[in-house]
């Protein structure tokens, strides 16, 4: 690659992230409210305070200060993965490591567009996934000082470096995958990507029903919410919701931090609710139902079907990019300087995973704006099944004060990364005058 070419690919990576730091960096109107002294925090600065207006996120300084570091590393870790993918292939490593990998079994690398032998492809996928680890571990590890520093992490760094470990022998699994992908990609050049488009489906239907079942156990305990007064009032709301028999389940979230949470996941016999201890430690009993209302209504309305079904669609039009950049791809790095032989050549591999990453991040605002979406919609189920229109409107606010989220973010930020409304729509939504009248009579649980 000349150095013309160089440079054209670092300002396709960096003017995005240049833009959307500018943004970062303009206060938003609800942040510009920290100067006030009567919103200093208070002792220890995370816990909630009652104001004259309840339903107004009142933020202590530290928050901005934390979020802006989080926003630092969050951005900074996307751009460091792409870099770290194109300098290990500019760097020689890559190569070096192909060749490393085809002397451990033996083998001569071949010279054609042929699919690399299953072995060398394990040899090289597994140091590299490696390496990779180790490239991203001081952003893990800044990311976890963070939270240390701002009590919200309880995770020793011991914990941290073996859920890290777990993490890059699951991601060993891509490699039979993508042998299946090499083959496929050799048998049908000019095909490839709509039979793996046909597969897409059953695979991340697989996934998701394998997660819940045999990958998240791996890193928290998985419990049936126990006989109690409050399990009583969970599923007589789920009664009312239409799931008599909704499986709730309660992670040991607490292990690792203090930030509170909850989550549909899996389909078919792994569908379930998913409450983080510290909810049920943290909340008051009006916010955890309404917290659970909002969940109920992600799995009586099969959002993660939904989730799925998209997600396989879009999946397709990725697939499709992907095959007519690959011979643009082709050309510019597959020569002698770089050392790649082809496409297939092992080394070749980080490059393609910087492309099929620059892909994933440009549809990145159109995953997000359905899944705000759907967010919205689990909003309004919730408050139509509980009622609890100030209790959701507090656990959101609490999201703030307690868990420092934004409830105002960048607009930029929002549009490409926001998974949910903001805080503060959802909090507007809430206390809205039209929701409250959708209201069906009832009787509190
Ligand atoms: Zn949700």
């Amino acid at each position: 690659m000349s150095f013309v070419r160089i440079q054209n690919l670092r300002l396709f990576v960096l003017i995005p992230w240049v833009l959307i730091l500018c943004l970062w960096l303009l206060p938003s109107p609800l942040l510009a409210q920290q100067g006030s002294p009567s919103l200093a925090a208070p002792a220890k600065g995370r816990s909630a305070t009652l104001h004259s207006d309840p339903f107004t996120p009142h933020l202590p300084a530290r928050a901005l200060t934390y979020r802006k570091i989080q926003r630092t590393i969050g951005l900074g870790g996307i751009l460091w993965g792409l870099l770290g993918l194109w300098l290990f292939v500019r760097s020689g490593l890559s190569v070096r490591l192909r060749d490393f990998a085809y002397r451990l079994s033996n083998q001569s690398v071949p010279d054609t567009n042929s699919p690399p032998p299953f072995r060398a492809l394990l040899q090289y996928y597994g140091l590299f996934s490696l390496i990779a680890l180790l490239w991203h571990l001081p952003i893990g590890l800044a990311a976890l000082a963070t939270e240390q520093a701002y009590g919200f992490s309880r995770e020793p760094l011991a914990m941290h470096l073996l859920d890290s470990a777990k993490g890059w022998a699951i991601g060993l699994a891509a490699v039979p995958l993508l042998a299946f992908v090499y083959r496929l990609y050799d048998r049908s050049p000019r095909r490839w990507w709509l039979w793996l488009w046909g597969m897409t489906l059953p695979l991340l239907v697989g996934i998701l029903i394998l997660e819940p079942m045999i990958i998240a156990p791996l890193f928290n305990t998985y419990t049936p919410l126990g006989d109690s007064p409050l399990r009583g009032k969970i599923l007589a709301l789920a009664n009312r919701a239409g799931v008599p028999n909704a499986r709730v389940f309660v992670e040991n979230t607490s292990l690792r931090t203090t930030h509170v949470n909850a989550y549909v996941t899996g389909v078919g016999p792994a569908a379930r609710v998913v409450i983080n201890d510290t909810a049920i430690q943290s909340l008051p009993e009006d916010q955890l139902l309404a917290m659970i209302g909002h969940e109920l209504g992600h799995y009586v309305e099969k959002h993660v079907w939904y989730g799925l079904l998209s997600g396989a669609v879009g999946s397709g039009a990725i697939y499709l990019l992907f095959f007519r950049l690959l011979p643009l791809i082709e050309k510019r790095e597959c020569r002698k300087k770089t050392g790649l032989r082809g496409l297939t050549d092992l080394a070749a591999l980080p490059l393609l995973m910087l492309y099929g990453n620059l892909l994933l991040l440009a549809q990145d605002p159109i995953a997000n704006a359905e899944s705000r979406y759907m967010e919205h919609r689990a909003d309004a189920f919730g408050l139509r099944t509980t009622g609890l229109h100030e209790a959701t409107a507090r656990l959101m606010v609490g999201f703030a004060e307690r868990d420092y989220s934004d409830p105002d973010p960048p607009a930029l930020l929002h549009f490409w990364f926001g998974t949910h409304p903001t805080l503060k729509e959802r909090i507007a939504f809430a206390l809205s005058s039209e929701m409250k009248s959708n209201v069906p009579p009832r009787t509190h649980p």
